[in-house]
């Protein structure tokens, strides 16, 4: 094919690698363990699958813009006023729509590295500068991310617990630093895999962003609520921080469908939150069962483990595929596993043992 002008982009998007859709794996005896997305392994409450039908009855109309009975079943569940509630699609929707408000050349946005891929991402996409600061033992070094900030920065990111690496900061730590980031600094707690935690140290960040107007906490339906199909994220702010992610939001981003299963979600969170014990459980024992087995694996407040491989880790997720078992890999750094069924945990189990490289 000729070589097509593309001078009508912005420079930045030579900068970006294209999206390559995942595979789904097969392994010899036909199974197929999807371990690579952090998703949940159960499929949705039959509550949710109706709600969800009966809200396609009405699929020739718009979705209400405001999310009326969705931001105030939040705002219910959360104890917070309505205006502290804000939606977009998926959490990483909403990730854009803060740096849409607030990122642009010369900006700087700092966060800790190795964590959730789509911040580089985003960033890179807004113009602003990156600042990546590298973690200390898989954990944030909240010294050194408060070290980083300086009069160009307006956005620091704090992933609790930390993709992928799995491990969270506490309280204690947690607050120093946020007391210690000045008031140009808008801090974002990402906290898509909260429900999953089981430290009584790790802060829930709704209860801390109350008293600092610079804080905001980002939470997803596409972990515990079971929902990534349908892309529903909030974020929990000062009234001034929930405003301009609604005016950034594209217009109908949250569509009806996904309120309506968000909504039922939150009617259903006692068994929705049982499912998350179900795979708090399993996270301990495939955890147990690789230290047992040699493995050095951080402790994880999410539903996935990871391993540091380095130089091994592509051979070790292409033997995992080659048994039906898919995870994400990051070449010369580690692979992450999500917790799924017992089944799929045990295939893992089984493709790690099977691996001579253990750590
Ligand atoms: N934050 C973190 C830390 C994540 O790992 C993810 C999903 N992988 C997200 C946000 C985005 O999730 P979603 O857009 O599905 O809400």
């Amino acid at each position: 094919m000729a070589e097509r002008n593309t001078s009508y982009f912005r420079a930045v998007l030579g900068s970006i690698p294209p999206y390559r859709p995942g595979r789904k794996v097969v392994g010899p005896d036909g199974r197929s363990a999807k371990l690579s997305s952090n998703e949940s392994p159960f499929g949705p409450l039959p509550s949710v699958r109706e709600a969800v039908a009966e809200a396609a009855a009405e699929l020739n109309r718009y979705p209400d813009p405001a999310a009326t009975a969705l931001t105030a079943a939040l705002a219910r569940r959360f104890g917070v006023p309505e205006e502290h509630v804000a939606l977009g699609a998926g959490s990483v929707g909403i990730l854009q729509q803060i740096l849409e408000a607030a990122a642009e050349p010369g900006v700087e946005v700092v966060y800790a590295w190795r964590s959730f891929e789509a911040y580089p991402l985003l960033v890179g996409l807004s113009g602003a500068t990156p600042v990546q600061v590298p973690l200390r033992e898989e954990v944030h070094d909240l010294d050194a991310l408060a070290a980083a900030v300086t009069d160009r920065t307006r956005l620091l990111f704090v992933c609790n617990p930390n993709n992928p690496t799995g491990t969270a900061v506490r309280e204690t730590e947690l607050t120093a630093f946020l007391d210690a980031v000045p008031d140009h600094v808008l801090v974002i707690l990402d906290e898509a895999y909260r429900e999953y935690v089981r430290d009584p140290h790790v802060p829930d960040g709704v209860r801390l962003y109350r008293d600092r107007p610079n804080v905001a906490v980002l939470r997803t339906f596409s972990k515990a609520y079971g929902l990534a199909a349908l892309r529903v994220g909030f974020l929990v702010g000062h009234p001034h921080v929930a405003e301009a992610v609604r005016k950034t939001m594209v217009p109908f981003a949250v569509n009806h469908l996904a309120q309506a299963a968000a909504v039922a979600s939150l009617d259903a969170e006692q068994e929705l939150l049982e499912r998350v014990e179900a795979t708090v459980k399993e996270r301990e024992r495939v955890r147990g069962a690789l230290v047992a087995d040699g493995w050095t694996v951080p402790e994880t407040e999410a539903n996935f483990v990871w391993l540091r491989l380095g130089e091994d880790t592509l051979d070790f997720a292409a033997a995992c595929e080659n048994a039906g078992v898919a995870v994400r890999p990051f070449a010369g750094e580690g692979a992450r596993v999500s917790i799924g069924s017992p089944e799929d945990n045990d295939a893992f189990l089984a493709a790690a043992r099977a691996h001579p490289k253990r750590r």
